[in-house]
């Protein structure tokens, strides 16, 4: 039996039959799916979130919708990327088409909108095999919390006019010009999460690894590295191994996750394998996006492999894209935090503001 919804109920009648949580979990996979599909293919010749413009830094890579002040995370800043990237718009913000209609702005005709998706919960009461409510040791019915999946479709402010006289800034595009690696804290905000970071970083040979037993991470030097940002993207990579042992020890969101590693063995089997590479790709993504590093495009052959294993994953099991993007946000938020910055890369209160002023 349900006893409240977090928003009233309209009636039966008129509610459309609502979407199961797997359905949308396969609408999300399928998105990601063509999307890395078209990087295969030839028709792309970037993952969406590796654009140069998600090198623009603390906040203005993320996504947000101003009208409710949401930031949008994990699979939504995927799926908006995706959209930014598909339709080339320039703007980060985005909207439902009533908010927008709330500030004098119009829609288009004929615009298409960008479903993301949100939690809604219900108590449901705990029955027992007669159908009799159960009750805890102080008489209270015992109610148990049910998520759902919603979705909302949202416009960008690029399909919407009306809204001209505003002040807006757009998200600029990264410089394509290669930086130096070996120059100094090219980046000050990808250097304090690595500084920050709990790992130990060993610089030699030529290969980039996280060894799970040793606790410790191997980078080729960096003047090995072509640009800077081909550096910082590899050891923001590596961070994200690095930590997902060590997530347990913080809630970095609202719902505690347990055995994020599962079975707590690392790269045991070519899924469980495969998973966790997608973690760390998006993982680095959203570091590089909070940080200012413009991400590297290219797919080697050994990258091939893995697009095609992530196919698979995601095929086999839609909502391991959704569990994928969970931790990835988990773990960059988590080395972020760290260095004293918030999952935008913006300055966390207080003690904070040293890594901040120092990295400006
Ligand atoms: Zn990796």
């Amino acid at each position: 039996m349900t006893t409240a919804t977090s928003k009233p109920r309209k009636s039966r009648k008129s509610r459309k039959p609502r979407r199961s949580n797997d359905d949308i979990y396969k609408g999300l996979a399928e998105t990601i799916i063509g999307a890395i599909q078209r990087v295969l293919d030839g028709t792309d010749d970037r993952l969406p979130w590796r654009q140069p413009w998600l090198g623009k830094g603390p906040g203005g890579a993320f996504d947000r919708n101003p009208h409710t002040g949401t930031t949008y995370r994990g699979i939504n800043t995927l799926v908006l990327w995706l959209r930014r990237a598909a339709q080339g718009y320039s703007d980060n913000r985005w909207g439902t088409y009533k908010n927008w209609q709330d500030v004098g702005g119009q829609v288009r005709r004929g615009e298409k909108g960008t479903q993301v998706i949100y939690w809604n919960f219900i108590e449901k009461i705990v029955e027992d095999a007669n159908g009799t409510p159960e009750r805890d040791a102080s008489g209270q019915i015992k109610t148990r919390r049910i998520g759902f999946l919603k979705t909302s479709t949202v416009f960008n402010r690029d399909q919407v006019d009306g809204l001209e006289g505003e002040k807006w800034s757009p998200v600029e595009p990264s410089s394509e010009e290669p930086t130096d690696p070996t120059a100094d804290e090219t980046s000050p905000l990808a250097e304090a999460v690595i500084g920050a970071s709990k790992c130990p970083v060993r610089y030699q040979g030529a290969q980039a690894y996280y060894n799970l037993t040793a606790d410790s991470i191997t980078l080729p030097p960096r003047a090995a590295f072509e640009a800077a940002e081909g550096f910082y993207a590899t050891a923001l990579h590596e961070q994200i191994h690095s930590t997902l042992g060590r997530l347990d020890e913080v809630h970095t969101t609202e719902n505690r996750r347990k055995n994020r590693r599962k079975g707590g063995k690392h790269h045991k089997g070519t899924q469980a394998y495969a998973f966790e590479e997608l973690v760390a790709e998006f993982g680095s993504a959203f570091l590089c996006a909070a940080t200012g590093v413009r991400p590297a495009a290219d797919v080697d052959a050994n990258h091939v492999a893995y697009l095609l294993y992530w196919i698979q994953v995601l095929k086999d099991d839609p909502k391991k894209l959704y569990e994928a993007s969970i931790l990835a946000e988990d773990a960059s938020k988590y080395l972020l935090a760290a260095a004293g910055l918030d999952g935008h890369g913006e300055a966390l209160k207080d003690d904070a503001k040293e890594v901040k002023s120092s990295a400006a």
